[in-house]
């Protein structure tokens, strides 16, 4: 069976050129005569691996020199403690809860502290972006937290909030890598790559050196600490290291592309595509307010359960897979990540349209 257009939310997509290069060399790789995943990560060509895969995100992201860039293992959500553990000095966090991934992030951090919700938008199923230009910001926060691009309700933070000069703190899981970031105007940065970057399990933390210290909350576990990672250049222990190796490759891949900016406008395209549809459509509906629109995730529903059933299933039947939306919301969700071809967005945008003319 040949590939099938993959619209999960993540694990998602990898880039074919990346998947291919993968398997050329997992017989010997670079003739070391063995794969990345049977190699120890104290060797040369796995310090060569882990180092270039830092630059290469680096001269993507533009990242500062002041800023530490972390391989850890415990996925995203590992973060929703590490971060409270390690950043918490006064005890006090601001949190602007726009989806499930920021409301479990805010109930985390009540574990270790005062988190306080600023804003919120649940009132209407986390279907937009709260005005954050004017908010309660604490004036003992240690941080402002933010999810920036809500995977499950498919909205994206267009404007970074005004933190009051407080340390921004952001989940950029989603979004990562999906266009250009001013990475001075955060604090700390997360994403778990499986969205957009490469495999499941590992999480990469961007993080402003000054904040990285040896003052965590009491009882902090050494393997929670950002210094320990730090210190040891994120091989204090075992990384996820063929997860290292294949983000590398999809960096790689990213600037073969173009760049970030060249990914936005592909973005943007790809995007356009989808929701001019849904906003023409006589059956499809999207469900965000179109200013905070993402343009990774995209949320539509046909406003009858059954036949968002039907279509999944004959999305899925016709090579368009995983369309179903998250559990917590119902209809259908097309992640539309960096490795989604245009081609596959063409597709699912023909089939809707078929779908639409037989059932309306
Ligand atoms: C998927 C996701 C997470 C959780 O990631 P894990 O690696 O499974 O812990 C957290 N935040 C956002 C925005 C996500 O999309």
């Amino acid at each position: 069976m040949g590939r099938v257009y993959n619209f999960s939310a993540g694990p998602a997509v990898l880039p074919e050129e990346v998947l291919r290069e993968a398997a050329e060399e997992m017989m010997d790789y670079r003739g070391t005569g063995m794969s990345v995943m049977e190699m120890s990560h104290r060797t040369g060509t796995f310090q060569h691996i882990i180092e270039e895969a830092e630059k290469d995100l680096r001269e993507l992201m533009g990242i500062p020199e002041n800023y530490r860039v972390l391989f850890l293992q415990g996925g995203a959500s590992q973060q929703f403690a590490m971060i409270p553990m390690n950043l918490m000095k006064h005890k006090v966090a601001d949190y602007i809860v726009t989806g499930q991934w920021a409301k479990k992030a805010y109930q985390e951090a009540q574990k270790y502290g005062t988190a306080r919700k600023i804003a919120s938008s649940e009132d209407k199923t986390f279907s937009y972006i709260p005005d954050c230009q004017d908010l309660d910001i604490s004036p003992d926060a240690d941080y402002v937290y933010i999810c920036e691009n809500n995977t499950i309700y498919g909205t994206k933070f267009k404007e970074l909030p005004n933190t009051k000069g407080k340390p921004l703190v952001a989940d950029i899981s989603s979004c990562f890598l999906s266009e250009p970031v001013d990475v001075s105007k955060y604090a700390l940065l997360y994403g778990g790559v499986q969205k957009n970057i490469g495999p499941a399990g590992m999480v990469i933390v961007i993080i402003r050196e000054d904040l990285i210290t040896e003052e965590v909350l009491p009882g902090t576990p050494t393997m929670l600490t950002y210094k320990t990672h730090a210190d040891a250049g994120s091989l204090y222990n075992t990384p996820n290291a063929y997860c290292i190796y294949i983000c590398g490759k999809v960096f790689k891949w990213l600037k073969s592309m173009g760049g970030l900016e060249e990914m936005k406008k592909r973005n943007e395209e790809k995007a356009k595509l989808l929701y001019d549809f849904l906003d023409n459509s006589r059956l499809f509906k999207g469900t965000v307010v179109a200013h905070d629109r993402s343009l990774m995730n995209v949320p539509f529903v046909t406003g009858d359960k059954d036949l968002d059933e039907k279509f999944v299933k004959a999305a899925a039947d016709a090579g368009l897979v995983n369309l179903k939306g998250h559990r917590s919301v119902g209809g259908m969700r097309a992640s539309i990540y960096n490795a989604m071809p245009k081609k596959g967005v063409e597709a699912l945008v023909d089939f809707m349209k078929k779908f639409e003319e037989e059932n309306v």
